[in-house]
């Protein structure tokens, strides 16, 4: 290789690492406009965001000291309803990374066709570093920092990585004690006993599975002979693991951060601890074999699950994933380069607004509990989860079928014929 083309390998490589949430975004909406007549400035309005509120929070540590933390709101879209997206707690949380994440919101609530647009947030923080006590007061003063700009039809915060129920029970109960009354409706992924749904916390993992099960139908694979492996055995991978070993699949891999367990015939999905129940306890486990992280993503199986964070298939490894379908869980797990040599590849992509949708899904069920204060049963969670994804899958096999296009084509072209759509009859004021 001449030194030219080394460094200009070497360029193309570190601007793949370094491929923010925000410019991916943009690439899929690019690539889903095309397939759309849709008008030009609809689009460069999508490619922003409505709003980004940045705030500081100074958290008076347990030691005595004080401490200042950044918190975000970025505010993509509302044209069909109020800013839906979680908020997450983690080091690299950055504006950029929450506008792009926003952006993913806007698309996975118009894949589902629920009356929502999206948002993200978070704060610059690792929040194992922080006891208990410090979580709570940092949750509650970032709850009262975006006070003026959340509310249960305005903007609903919920889950996303280092935020849990607990979190949004004090996230509710700050920004109902200033505002002199109960709103359960401002959060959502809360506990059952303060308005939260039956159901919830499972339901990204379940609307994975279910996405899985129909792509593996679709090709007519038999899910009693297709082997799985799940990066990050936590909140999304678990259940989704388990649902698809409790369908006949055969999950040979799971990991959490400290590295992945494998065995070619099978783990019991029940006896393995997600790394929510206790940290640690899956690369703990007495497995007939133990891999890296990175090369469970480049494991022998049928469908890999990555559910753990962004960016973990680039171009240094999307050659080497045997896989013949990936479903993702994580939000963003494929960078662009990637998604075009699995395309090339002829290896299905299932994109995590179609995927991992059941989480904000099972969030609009809970607005709507808490709107109507009446809890549903957790079969009838089930059951209507069932039934929004089966639509939307139908929509998005609709667009495969027609256009000939990738799972991530086809969805994003659903949701923006919906969000464009909104745009072209609401019109622009004034
Ligand atoms: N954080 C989740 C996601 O990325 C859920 C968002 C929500 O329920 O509002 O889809």
């Amino acid at each position: 290789m001449t030194a030219a083309a080394s460094s200009e390998t070497e360029a193309t490589d570190e601007a793949e690492e370094q491929e923010s949430a925000v410019e991916t975004a943009r690439r899929q909406l690019e690539r889903a406009a095309a397939h759309l007549d849709v008008d030009a400035g609809v689009i460069d309005r999508l490619k922003h965001p409505d709003k980004v509120h940045q705030v500081s929070i100074p958290l008076k540590r347990d030691d005595g000291s004080l401490e200042v933390f950044t918190g975000y709101r970025a505010q993509h879209d509302s044209v069909r309803g109020p800013f839906k997206g979680g908020l997450r707690y983690h080091p690299e949380v950055s504006a950029e990374e929450c506008v792009g994440l926003s952006m993913w919101m806007t698309w996975k609530c118009a894949v589902m066709d629920i009356p929502f647009g999206g948002g993200k947030g978070g704060v610059v923080v690792n929040p194992k570093e922080l006891s208990e006590t410090e979580k709570e007061r940092l949750t509650r003063r970032f709850a009262e920092e975006l006070r003026e700009f959340v509310g249960p039809m305005k903007d609903i915060p919920a889950p996303d990585m280092g935020t849990d129920p607990q979190t949004m029970a004090w996230f509710m109960d700050a920004y109902s004690m200033q505002e002199g009354e109960t709103h359960p409706g401002v959060v959502t992924g809360k506990p059952p006993v303060i308005g939260g749904s039956y159901g919830r916390e499972e339901a990204p993992g379940r609307s994975v599975a279910i996405i899985a099960r129909q792509a593996i139908e679709y090709y007519d694979w038999d899910l009693s002979e297709t082997t799985v492996a799940v990066q990050g055995f936590g909140s999304v991978g678990a259940p989704a693991a388990r649902l698809l070993d409790q369908w006949g699949a055969t999950v040979v891999a799971v990991s959490d951060v400290n590295g992945a367990i494998y065995d070619p015939d099978g783990l019991d999905t029940d006896d393995v601890q997600d790394h929510d129940e206790r940290p640690g306890m899956v690369s703990g486990y007495d497995a007939p074999q133990k891999l890296e992280n990175a090369e469970l993503l480049e494991l022998d199986v049928d469908v890999l699950i990555p559910a753990a964070i962004g960016n973990v298939l680039t171009v240094d490894n999307a050659n080497d994933v045997q896989a013949r379908m990936i479903v993702e869980g994580a939000n963003g797990p494929t960078t662009t380069a990637a998604d075009a040599i699995f395309e090339e590849r002829g290896v299905h992509v299932l994109p995590d607004i179609l995927a991992n949708a059941g989480g904000v899904t099972v969030s609009y069920f809970e607005w709507l509990q808490d709107i109507n204060r009446r809890q549903w049963s957790l079969d009838r969670v089930h059951e209507e989860l069932e039934s929004e994804m089966l639509k939307a899958w139908d929509a998005v096999r609709r667009e495969v079928d027609d256009r000939d296009v990738t799972w991530r084509d086809a969805a994003y072209v659903v949701a923006l014929e919906r969000v464009s759509e909104a745009h072209e009859i609401r019109g622009v004021w004034p």
